[in-house]
């Protein structure tokens, strides 16, 4: 039941205003219980579900990336992994870019504690390099979030890996072949590449910001992004989508949670306050395009 209840979900339209999405009932099955969340609610969540039920639960990952200075997005994705019982938190990296709250989502990350892998964003915004491997959007939101981001906080990114293994699963930003170089894995071609490297039955990717599902037996196939059962013999080369700035026209925070024990990985969609980001965004004087595009999920 718990897999099958989110098979491809329809793609809302965008709300068109704040009232309606207050008002909206998210297609993901689950109802936030608070719409508005306080940073505070959030930062332990870990802690909170171990006071209250110790042990009950499964071992439940909620793994997700490219979050990109989203807050709105991220408290939303967060609230959906505790409503449907994670208990652990990895982040498969691209904390900051693009949108208005680096420091914030950082923090929260760096709150949770969980297992983090660099990405280029966070790469380049804690480093005084040239930006001329950005196009001009990305660069004008890197030069930005420097600009935002304490010393403490660019250390916290430096320090990052940039490939991990996390119990039985690898995680990484953008390829394993090539972790550092930042390519794109969005054939069977790339991530041939990237599972002559993968040691683990499963690995976790992102940076391409549109949710994929490779699985290599005596060939490589791509499968759909929705729901699928681990099977013996094979490997898993799964890219969560992105919290803060999907790219597969669909507006909604995607994210993934993993189930050890019962072998499942599920993609979600959450909705979240979408014109509070894109306010935040205007307000803070960075490119009008990065709000709009939001909304496209492109
Ligand atoms: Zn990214």
């Amino acid at each position: 039941m718990f897999l099958k209840r989110h098979l491809n979900p329809a793609i809302p339209r965008q709300p068109a205003n704040l009232a309606e999405l207050a008002g909206s009932t998210p297609s993901a099955p689950v109802q936030h219980p608070t719409p508005t969340p306080r940073l505070s609610a959030l930062s332990t969540p870990h802690a909170k579900q171990t006071a209250t039920a110790p042990c009950l639960s499964p071992m439940r990952y909620a793994i997700f990336g490219d979050i990109h200075a989203n807050l709105e997005a991220f408290q939303a994705v967060l609230l959906d992994a505790r409503a449907n019982d994670a208990t652990e938190y990895v982040c498969l990296g691209d904390i900051v870019g693009y949108n208005a709250d680096p420091c914030a989502c950082l923090e929260m990350v760096r709150d949770l504690q969980c297992p983090v892998v660099k990405g280029n964003h966070d790469e380049q915004s804690a480093e005084w390099t040239d930006l001329a491997y950005f196009n001009a959007l990305a660069a004008r939101a890197i030069q930005w979030t420097r600009d935002q981001l304490t010393q403490s906080q660019k250390d916290w990114l430096r320090a990052l890996k940039f490939s991990r293994l996390v119990r039985n699963f690898t995680i990484v930003h953008a390829t394993l072949d090539s972790p550092t170089s930042w390519g794109y894995v969005i054939s069977d071609l790339d991530a041939s590449a990237s599972f002559s490297y993968q040691c683990t039955q499963l690995c976790f990717y992102g940076h391409t910001h549109v949710p994929r599902a490779y699985v290599r037996d005596v060939r490589i196939n791509e499968v759909p992004a929705s729901s699928l059962i681990i099977e013996p013999g094979k490997k898993y080369f799964l890219n969560a989508g992105s919290v803060g700035q999907p790219r597969d026209h669909d507006w909604r925070a995607s994210y993934v949670l993993y189930t050890p024990a019962t072998h499942t990985v599920e993609w979600r969609r959450v909705e979240y306050d979408i014109q509070t980001t894109q306010n935040k965004i205007l307000a803070a004087g960075l490119p009008e395009r990065l709000a709009s595009r939001l909304a496209e999920g492109r």
